[in-house]
C-alpha cells in the first residue's frame, strides 16, 4: 500500500478529491492512500508518494487542459474563474499520459553547510540539487551510498529527511546588459536595493574555456591609466595578469583604478568581491559611483558572513556573466579580488567533504580551480566576434613571501604578475611596484607605441635605481655617475607616485614618458612633480591638435616629438628665468 500525499495551495472540496484519486490510481495503484496538505508556497500541484515526486505546474495544466477541450476551459473559467474547480475528470485524464518523474533523495544528515543525501543515484557531479522547497546545494561528493552535496542558499538547518530534487543541471545565472550598474549575489539575485533585474537569459557558472583555435593572440592594450603600470607592466585585452602583494599595499586599489578608467571607453567590467569585509565593499560601490564608473560595471558580491559554498562559486559566476558580454563581441575586464580567499573557502568545503588533504591543508586539485577559472580570460578571433576577457585576479600573500602554495600557483597560471611591496608603500611609493620582480609576459606587443618606445629603458633603470639605493643607504661615498642614476632614479620614482581614482589617458602618459627620458636634469628634486604637470598642462594649452592625435592613434610622430621639444625647451627657459 502506498501511501501519496497531495500538496496544493488551496483546498480541495470533496468531489475534487474524489475525481483526482480517480485519475491517480492508476499511476499509484487501486489501493494507494491519499493525503492532502495545503501548502501556499505550492504553485500548482504536488503529488509525492515517498519515492518520486510529480509536480503539475500551473501553465502545464492549461496547457494540458487546453490541448482537452478548447472550448471546456473557457466554460470553467468562466464558471469557477478559479483552478482548483478546473480539477475534472477530463484534466487528470488528460494529465496521466505524460507527468514529470523525478528522482528523490533524502537528507540523512547535514552539518556546516554540507547535506548527505540518500536516494540519488543518478546524481551527477556538480548538479544542482533542490532542497525541500526553494532551497539549493551542489553535488560535490559521489559515493556509493550517498550524495554529499554543498547549501548555497540559506543559513538555517535543514530538517532530517527533507526531500531532494535533481535538477539535471548546474548552478544558472542571469547574464546580459541588465546587469550592468547592479550589485548581485554570486547567485545572481540583485543585492543593492534596487527593483528587480532585468535579464532574458540565463547561463550555467561553469562552462569549458574557449579553444586554442577560436582564440587570437594577445594585440590591443588595455589601460589602467596608472603610469608605473602601463609603461613597466603593461596589460593587453584578453591577458590575465595577476596582482599580488601583502595586506594593504594597495592592490584593490589598483584594480579599481583600472575599472575607472574604462568608464568612458568600450569596456565592460566585472569586479568578484570573494569573502571580503561589507564594509569595504560598500566604500568601493561609492567610489565606483562618485566617478560615474559604475554604468558599466558588475559587481558580483560574496562578503565574508556567507557561507563557503557561496565564497566558491563567486568568481564562476562573474566570469559566466563575462563571457556572455565575450560572446557578443565586448571587451571585458574582470577582476577577482581575491583567490586567496577563494582557495581557503575551497579548502574550508573540502575539510567539511572529509577530502584528503595535501600541503598546506588544500586538497589535491586546489589548482585547478584556479586554472579552469583563468582559461576562460580570452581574445577570441575575429570569426567568434572579436570579444575579450581580460582577468586581474588577486592574491595576498604574507610577509611578501611568493613562494607560497597559492601564489605560485596563481602566479604559473597567469601571464605575468603587478608585485605590490608594503616597504614600498609604507615608504610612500603609490602605487608600490616592485619593478624587479614584476613582469607582463604578453603585454608588450600589445603597448601603444608611443608608450613602447618611451618606456623601453625605464624598467631596467629604475630596477638599477633600486639597487643601487639599497647599496648606497649606508652612507658610503659615491662617485658623479652613481650619484646622477640616483637623483634620476628620485626623480621618476616621484613622477610615478600617483594618486588613487585619477587614471591618465594615453596622451598624459606618453608626455609623461617623454619628459622622464631626459628633460629633467636641470630641475630641482622637489619640484620635479609640479614642473612635469606643468609642463603637460601648458602642452595642452598651446598644441591640442597633438594631444587629440595622441589620445586617438597613441602613436608619437615626428611632427608631435619636434612640436613637444620645442614645447620642452620654451617651458625649461621659463622655468630658469623665473628660478
Ligand atoms: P587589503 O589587503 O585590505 O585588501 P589592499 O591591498 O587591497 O588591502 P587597498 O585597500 O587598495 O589595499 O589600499 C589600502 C589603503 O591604501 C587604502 O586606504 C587606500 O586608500 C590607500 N591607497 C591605495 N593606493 C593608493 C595610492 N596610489 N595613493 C594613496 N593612497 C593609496
Ligand atoms: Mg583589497
Amino acid at each position: 500500500m502506498r501511501n501519496v500525499t497531495v500538496k496544493s495551495s488551496v483546498p480541495f472540496t470533496t468531489a475534487q478529491k474524489k475525481r483526482l484519486e480517480e485519475g491517480l490510481r492508476p499511476r499509484y495503484g487501486e489501493d494507494a492512500d491519499f493525503f492532502y496538505t495545503v501548502d501556499d508556497k505550492v504553485f500548482g500541484v504536488i503529488v509525492e508518494d515517498g519515492e518520486t515526486v510529480v509536480e503539475y505546474d500551473v501553465v502545464s495544466l492549461i496547457k494540458a487542459f487546453r490541448k482537452q477541450s478548447e472550448s471546456l476551459v473557457d466554460e470553467r473559467f468562466a464558471a469557477a474563474g478559479e483552478l482548483p474547480s478546473m480539477w475534472t475528470k477530463e484534466l487528470v485524464d488528460a494529465l496521466r499520459p505524460t507527468p514529470t518523474t523525478v528522482q528523490c533523495g533524502r537528507v540523512i544528515a547535514g552539518a556546516d553547510g554540507i547535506l548527505t543525501v540518500v536516494g540519488l543515484p543518478d546524481c551527477r557531479y556538480y548538479e544542482l540539487l533542490e532542497v525541500g522547497r526553494g532551497r539549493y546545494a551542489i553535488a560535490m561528493n559521489l559515493l556509493t551510498d550517498c550524495v554529499k552535496a554543498m547549501l548555497i542558499t540559506g543559513k538555517d538547518g535543514v530538517e532530517y529527511g527533507a526531500l531532494v530534487k535533481g535538477t539535471g543541471k548546474i548552478v544558472e545565472v542571469p547574464v546580459g546588459k541588465g546587469l550592468l550598474g547592479r550589485v548581485v549575489n554570486p547567485l545572481g539575485k540583485p543585492i543593492d536595493g534596487d527593483e528587480g533585474l532585468f535579464f532574458d537569459k540565463v547561463r550555467p557558472i561553469e562552462s569549458p574555456a574557449p579553444k586554442i583555435i577560436d582564440r587570437e593572440k594577445v594585440s590591443r592594450p588595455l589601460m589602467t591609466g596608472i603610469l608605473a603600470i602601463d609603461s613597466m607592466v603593461p596589460i593587453g585585452k584578453g591577458q590575465r595578469e595577476l596582482i599580488i602583494g601583502d595586506r594593504q599595499t594597495g592592490k584593490t586599489s589598483i584594480a579599481v583604478d583600472a575599472i575607472i578608467n574604462q568608464r568612458d571607453k568600450d569596456v565592460v567590467c566585472i569586479y568578484v568581491a570573494i569573502g571580503q569585509r561589507a564594509g569595504s565593499v560598500t566604500k568601493l560601490i561609492s567610489k565606483l559611483k562618485s566617478s560615474d564608473a559604475m554604468k558599466n560595471t558588475v559587481l558580483v558580491v560574496s562578503t565574508a558572513d556567507d557561507n563557503a559554498a557561496l565564497q566558491y562559486i563567486a568568481p564562476y559566476t562573474g566570469c559566466a556573466m563575462a563571457e556572455e558580454f565575450m560572446e557578443q563581441g565586448k571587451d571585458v575586464l574582470i577582476v577577482y579580488d581575491d583567490l586567496t580567499k577563494h582557495a581557503n573557502a575551497y579548502r574550508t568545503i573540502s575539510l567539511l567533504l572529509k577530502r584528503p588533504s595535501g600541503r598546506e591543508a588544500y586538497p589535491g586539485d586546489v589548482f585547478y580551480i584556479h586554472s579552469r577559472l583563468l582559461e576562460r580570460s580570452a581574445q577570441l578571433s575575429a570569426k567568434k566576434g572579436g570579444g575579450s576577457i581580460t582577468a586581474l585576479p588577486i592574491i595576498e600573500t604574507q610577509a611578501g613571501d611568493i613562494s607560497q602554495y597559492i601564489p605560485t600557483n596563481v602566479i604559473s597560471i597567469t601571464d605575468g604578475q603587478i608585485y605590490l611591496e608594503s616597504e614600498l608603500f609604507h615608504s610612500g611609493v603609490r602605487p608600490a611596484v616592485n619593478v624587479g620582480l614584476s613582469v607582463s609576459r604578453v603585454g608588450g606587443s600589445a603597448q601603444y607605441p608611443a608608450i613602447r618606445k618611451l618606456s623601453s629603458k625605464l624598467r631596467l633603470d629604475l630596477a638599477h635605481f633600486r639597487e643601487l639605493a639599497l647599496f648606497t643607504q649606508f652612507g658610503s661615498e659615491v662617485d658623479d655617475d652613481t650619484k646622477r642614476i640616483l637623483e634620476q632614479g628620485e626623480k621618476v620614482t616621484t613622477i610615478l607616485t600617483q594618486k588613487e581614482g585619477e587614471p591618465f589617458g594615453v596622451d598624459k602618459e606618453a608626455i609623461y614618458l617623454y619628459m622622464i627620458g631626459g628633460k629633467l636634469s636641470d630641475v630641482d628634486k622637489s619640484e620635479v612633480k609640479k614642473y612635469i604637470e606643468g609642463f603637460y598642462s601648458y602642452f595642452c594649452s598651446i598644441d591640442y591638435a597633438s594631444i587629440r592625435e595622441l589620445k586617438k592613434t597613441g602613436v608619437m610622430t615626428d611632427e608631435i616629438r619636434s612640436a613637444l621639444d620645442d614645447a620642452a625647451r620654451d617651458y625649461a627657459t621659463a622655468y630658469a628665468k623665473k628660478k
